[in-house]
């Protein structure tokens, strides 16, 4: 799957854009994304954080949330951004690469921008997240749905 360098870029300015909502008191990072549906729509995230760190949610599982929450269940891409890019280019970290294996294909892009130049960068998520623990591993027949939901799920 791939999207055009115009949606890439699409997809990086709404990112930058979300940043301006992210939570982020304790970290003062904020990170927006930007997650382009199937159906063309674009559905934005940014980092909530919280007092107890551990349970600070990253902009790419907040956009993911709020995108299934709302019916969406296939992905064509996902942008991030981080206005502060003190190391390298800013990407998913471990937890959202897991979490976006679970929905996306392996050749969905991940874009974000280079720490120095700005210039738009890609990587698939099978790139990102080598030999990702996915739905489609064996759990002994118990294969993940991801086209229903349970009432008063
Ligand atoms: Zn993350």
């Amino acid at each position: 799957m791939t999207v055009s360098t115009e949606q890439a870029v699409a997809l990086l300015t709404a990112a930058q854009q979300a940043t301006r909502y992210a939570y982020a008191p304790y970290s003062h990072f904020p990170v927006g994304a930007a997650l382009l549906c199937a159906d063309g729509t674009i559905i934005s995230g940014v980092n909530v954080e919280n007092v107890s760190f551990g349970l600070t949610l990253c902009a790419e599982r907040s956009a993911m949330v709020q995108a299934i929450s709302i019916g969406h269940r296939a992905f064509q891409a996902i942008a991030v951004w981080a206005s502060q890019r003190p190391q390298g280019s800013i990407t998913p970290c471990g937890a959202c690469r897991q979490f976006l294996a679970e929905f996306f294909t392996p050749d969905c892009p991940v874009i974000f921008a280079h720490a120095e130049t700005g210039a738009v960068q890609s990587q698939t998520i099978a790139a990102l997240l080598p030999e990702a623990f996915g739905p489609g591993v064996d759990l002994g027949g118990n294969s993940p749905d991801k086209g229903s939901s349970t009432p008063g799920g």
